[in-house]
Formats: structure tokens, sequence, C-alpha cells
């Protein structure tokens, strides 16, 4: 099986869904890779390097040509993928609900497009999980953003010129983009606390040596939940989170807010009120910008300020480490099609009654098959 892997046109990607090391792998398994010239260049690999890794370098429409499987990051525009064959497999995140019209475009064009940002929570796909280890570095990142604009050392520092004290930094929502901050925040020395919704944070929280702040007197969730997603909390747990976090946020000199409800807007978690509470100089960094945010007066991409406090929507954080983002990336993808791989006929075989496969296929045979895009 031929396998292309695009060189990605979204506005502001930089990442590639190939990486010498999956490329390698793949040629092991007995697939043909043809990279696109420039793939890998904002991602800190060459041309040169790919080649050594067993792959052929050529142009759009030369790695398209025979293909049985194209790799990307972001969606591509189908108006760009003239000369697939047929019934190609389209790997990547692909963002059905947001571009729909594409997906009706890849299922027009006879691609078999495969959305791997709807991978299910199940122990088996971990290691295919693209939202997992994109979050991780996008946890990482918010707190290495917010420490670059913020006016303070986050750890205590004793000089012969006087003391510095820790700065105080609450993450919220701990999913695996908070679990990161988290660690992050810990290993720069900041005095870290972390709230969430769903009790079994509770121990992941002060396992990392952060202090956990959770409502007391209205039950929130036990256990993981549904694949281990959050749902919308009830008014009077909504109530008496804004009571406890009105009285936490005032005292604290950054914030990394994570939460997120698959399918719902973002919630709501700080009010302009209380971001007029904290100390002038405070960072926000909403990391759910893009669903809307977390926080009163966040704009997705951009950085405000209100009361003092600069409020950065995070969008995308993973982008700015390219490298590392796309070497989780290029091994999720691998990762998937090595599972899947059939060794007699040398590609993968897709089974319609799994699990994974009925989660992540979005077209089939001209037509667009995925329940959630009824
Ligand atoms: P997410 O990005 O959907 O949400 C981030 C966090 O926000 C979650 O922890 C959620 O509980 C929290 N949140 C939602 N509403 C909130 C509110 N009102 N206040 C405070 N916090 C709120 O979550 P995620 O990072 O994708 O991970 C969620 C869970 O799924 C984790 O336990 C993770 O380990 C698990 N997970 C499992 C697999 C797998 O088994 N394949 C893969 C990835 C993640």
């Amino acid at each position: 099986m031929k396998i292309a892997v695009l060189k990605e046109t979204a506005p502001g990607e930089t990442r590639c869904a190939a990486i010498p090391e999956t490329v390698k792998k793949l040629v092991e398994l007995g697939a043909e890779v043809a990279v696109e010239s420039g793939a890998g260049a904002q991602a800190s690999v060459t041309d040169a390097e790919f080649e050594a890794a067993g792959a052929t370098i050529a142009s759009r429409k030369d790695v398209l040509g025979g293909a049985g499987a194209i790799l990307c990051v972001s969606a591509p525009d189908p108006a760009t993928l003239a000369g697939a064959p047929a019934g190609a497999l389209l790997v990547g995140s692909l963002d059905p609900l947001r571009q729909r019209e594409w997906i009706d475009g890849y299922a027009a064009a006879g691609l078999q497009a495969l959305a791997m940002e709807w991978m299910p929570r199940i122990t088996r796909a971990q290691s295919m999980d693209i939202l997992s280890s994109q979050s991780n570095l996008a946890g990482y990142k918010a707190v290495i953003a917010a420490a670059s604009v913020y006016g303070r050392a986050l750890p205590m520092m004793m000089t012969a010129a006087g003391t510095i004290s820790a700065t105080k930094l609450f993450v919220m929502g701990v999913g695996v983009a908070g679990l990161q901050a988290i660690a992050t925040g810990r290993r720069l020395g900041a005095q870290v606390s972390a709230t969430d919704v769903r009790s079994a944070t509770r121990e992941q929280i002060q396992s990392l040596g952060a202090k956990p702040i959770f409502v007391e007197n209205v039950a929130g969730i036990e256990g993981e939940g549904s694949g281990g997603y959050a749902t919308e909390m009830s008014p009077e747990y909504q109530k008496a989170q804004a009571e406890l976090v009105s009285g936490h946020i005032a005292k604290q000199d950054i914030v990394i807010n994570t939460a997120l409800i698959p399918g719902k807007p973002a919630p709501r978690l700080i009010s302009d009120a209380q971001i007029a509470t904290m100390r002038p100089g405070g960072v926000i960094v909403d990391l759910a910008a893009e669903a809307g945010g977390n926080v009163e007066g966040t704009v997705a991409g951009e950085s405000v300020e209100r009361h003092g406090v600069t409020i950065i929507g995070a969008s995308n954080l993973a982008r700015s480490l390219a490298a590392d983002s796309s070497a989780l990336f290029s091994r999720n993808l691998f990762n998937f099609l090595n599972a899947f791989w059939d060794k007699d006929s040398a590609a993968p075989l897709l089974p319609a009654d799994d699990e994974i496969v009925q989660a992540i296929r979005l077209t089939e045979g001209g037509k667009v098959v995925n329940e959630r895009l009824g």
C-alpha cells in the first residue's frame, strides 16, 4: 500500500502527520511512503531525513497518485485532493462538526475519511488518541505561556536582596491538559492548587503535590463517568462552585483553565467580577477558548487585559511545539494503522463491527456513514 503524507495547508498549522521514525516503521510493515515536499519543514524535519527513513519525496499530485492512505494533521480542502484514488483512507484530525462541507466533499471523492479526534476512550485506543497527546503538550505550554508574560518569578527565591514568594497557580479542569499543567507548575516551583467536578481527580491532584479545591456540600461526579468525560453540572453545583472559586481566586496569581464538556460549550467558571478580585499583573490562560471559554471576556487566539489581569485565549497550543506535537501525533497515526494492519494484504483492514472503526469512520462508498453526522 502506498501511504501519502501531506504538507499541511491550514492557516497556522505547523505540525506534520509523519516523522522519520514512523515512516521507517510503516516501511517495515511493507508500505510505500510518499511525503509531500516540505511537509516537515515547520516541525524541524527535512525532506532528506524523510528520504533517509525510506520515503520518497514528491509533489502533492504525485504523492496522491495511487495512494491507499493519506495522512494529514488538519483537514485538507477536498479540492486539493484531486487525483487520490477512490477508496483511499484519509486519516487525520478532520474537525467533522465544523468542516461538514468538506466531509461531504471527501464522500463525493469516494474517500474513506477517518476522524482521529473521535477515537473512543477505551484502553485499546489510548496509544491512538490524538486529543490526549496534543492536550498533554498544550497543558505544559499553557504554564510556560503564563510564566513568560507574568512579571514575577514562579519559585520562591531567597536572595541577599530579600525573598521572592512562590507564585500561586490554580488549575481548573484536571483532565490530560490540567494534569500536565499541574506537573509543569510544580516543576517551576509554583504553589499549585486544582479543581475538577470528577472526584476521581482528587487523588491525582494530590499525587502531583498540589492542593485539591473541591465543592464539598453538593455531589460531583463520582468515578470516571461515561468514557471519563464530565457532563454539565446541576445549577446547585454550579452555584456552590462559583462561591468556592470566588473565595479562592482572589489569592491566585496564575489560573490555567482546561474545563471542557464534550459536545457542549465550555462551562463558564470565572466571571468578570471574579477577575477584578485578582491582583493586577495576574495571568489567566483559557485553554477552553475555542469552545467558548471558561473565562468571561476570553477571545480565542488573542490576549486581552481585564482589571490588570492578562487573559490568554489559547488556541491550539500544541502547534507551538511543532516537533514534539508532530512526533506524538504521528505515533498516534502509526499505532492506529499498525493495530489494524493485515499482513497478507499489507494494508489496514477496518472491520465494520469494530468499536474504533465505527466511532471514527465518517465516509465510505461515496456516503457519509457516521451516526454523529446524521
Ligand atoms: P476534557 O478535555 O473533556 O475536560 C478537561 C477536564 O475538565 C476534565 O477533567 C473534566 O472533568 C473537567 N471539567 C468539566 N467541567 C468542569 C467544571 N464545571 N469544573 C471543573 N472542571 C470541569 O477531558 P480530558 O482531558 O480529555 O480527559 C478526561 C478523562 O478521560 C481523564 O480522566 C482521562 O484520563 C480520561 N481519558 C481516557 C482515555 C482512554 O482511556 N483512552 C483517553 C484520554 C483521556
